[in-house]
């Protein structure tokens, strides 16, 4: 038997109906911000996430997954989306002219070690505001995103928010840290000690706990601040106070990639507790568009997990009436199968669900038991009986009562309409 690689993992029912709902939902709320679906290739040039997630970060040295192409090109899964839908902001001339909203969904891979709840082939969902720089954007994203985390059912969503400042005001911060870690780099864990050339901001991050000692006492970015990154942060506050957005403010949060400044934040659940409770994060990235080569183009985004987020949801509260369909002889199969497929076709966004139908004649004890198992409401049972005398028994499998339809079994969209115009009785009595 073939099994799926390592670290790779197949969604299938019942949890794949979380995911469902989270993709139609993020379309349904993105769009009604104006964030319209962007899809980019899987595979990039290797060269695009070097340049903006940034050598100094693990994402890139460690945990790409690489290849060199047929024509000896160096290629890779994504890692990311942001840089993606930034490459392809920037390669199309159309949409240069204007800003773009846009909102994305898909798998990410990262050649990391396995282990529970991380695998190679993830899924993210993201939205990226791209052309502007006003802090009327983060806060509305921000907003947006806490909307969308309610309507999942995540009602202890929370957001925990810095401002990491800008090209201008972050090297003075940056030389401040450096000098304030290597004063203490005998007390830092290896990777820290490696950081503080590579990547010092990430050494905030760190949840080694000797370390953490080291980062309380550590200068923090607030003080360093420019007048510009002051207020553009002032505005982004006000909005999220005055739209009743709950947030704390973090002077460690950094985020992880390199192309981050001003606003970052990340939504946070408490419901697993530990340090895995992140949803997802974002950020403004003002200097991403120039990293890949671009004229310097404002934007905010962030990116969401989507296996993390489906652990947060809760189950799905299924209303749909639910129905089996029961064929007692093949001649009865013949003349409800065609029958069975209007029905279908008029439920469709009704909540009236034609369940594990394998259309095969059966006895009426065999289809009864299977339909038990499956746990359906209705039954629609047809024999001999029934095609003789234009009839159609639907029996109420939680009531147990039948009751008898007049039907035309030549007569397929008339049976089909008297059918679901029954079941939409039932449903909503
Ligand atoms: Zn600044
Ligand atoms: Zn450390």
């Amino acid at each position: 038997m073939i099994q799926a690689l390592r670290g790779m993992k197949d969604i299938l029912p019942p949890e794949s109906s979380l995911w469902g709902k989270l993709q139609g939902l993020a379309s349904s709320v993105f769009s009604s911000f104006g964030y319209q679906l962007v899809i980019t290739p899987i595979v990039e040039k290797t060269e695009l996430f070097v340049r903006s997630v940034g050598e100094g970060t693990d994402v890139v040295s460690k945990e790409m997954y690489v290849f060199t192409d047929r024509g000896g090109e160096s290629i890779c899964l994504r890692p990311e989306g942001t840089a993606s839908i930034m490459r392809a902001y920037l390669n199309d001339p159309e949409a240069k002219s204007r800003s773009l909203k846009a909102w994305y969904w898909g798998p990410m891979f990262r050649y990391e070690r396995p282990q529970k709840g991380r695998y190679r082939q993830f899924h993210q969902f993201g939205v990226e505001a791209i052309g502007s720089n006003s802090p009327y954007i983060d806060a509305e994203l921000i907003y947006m995103l806490d909307v969308f985390y309610k309507k999942l059912g995540i009602n202890d969503v929370r957001v925990e928010l810095n401002s990491i400042g800008c090209e201008l005001c972050r090297p003075s911060y940056k030389d401040e840290l450096v000098k304030y870690l290597k004063s203490n780099e005998d007390k830092l864990c290896n990777d820290c000690k490696n950081r503080i050339n590579t990547n010092p901001l990430r050494v905030l991050d760190c949840k080694v706990e000797n370390c953490s000692k080291i980062i309380n006492g550590a200068p923090i970015i607030q003080d360093f601040l420019c007048a510009e990154c002051n207020s553009h942060n002032d505005v982004v506050l006000a909005a999220l106070n005055s739209c009743g957005v709950k947030y704390s403010k973090n002077p460690l949060l950094v985020r992880g990639l390199d192309y981050y400044s001003r606003t970052v934040f990340e939504f946070i659940s408490d419901k697993l507790g530990g340090r895995q409770n992140a949803l997802g994060g974002g950020g403004r990235y003002d200097d991403l568009s120039a990293q890949i080569g671009g004229q310097k183009i404002p934007s905010v985004g962030y990116a969401g997990g989507v296996e993390r987020t489906v652990l947060f949801m809760p189950e799905l509260d299924v209303k749909a009436v639910t129905v089996y369909v029961a064929a007692l002889d093949q001649e009865s199969l013949n003349s409800l199968a065609p029958i069975i497929y209007e029905c279908k076709k008029l439920c469709i966004d009704k909540e009236v669900l034609f369940i594990d139908d394998d259309f095969k004649a059966r006895d009426i004890k065999k289809h009864l038991s299977r339909a038990d198992k499956l746990g359906a409401r209705f039954a629609l049972i047809v024999g001999t009986n029934e095609l003789n005398s234009s009839s159609l028994v639907i029996k109420d499998l939680v009531e147990k009562k039948e009751s008898k339809i007049d039907v035309k079994y030549n007569e397929v969209e008339f049976t089909a309409k008297l059918i679901v115009g029954r079941m939409l009785e039932e449903k909503n009595s």
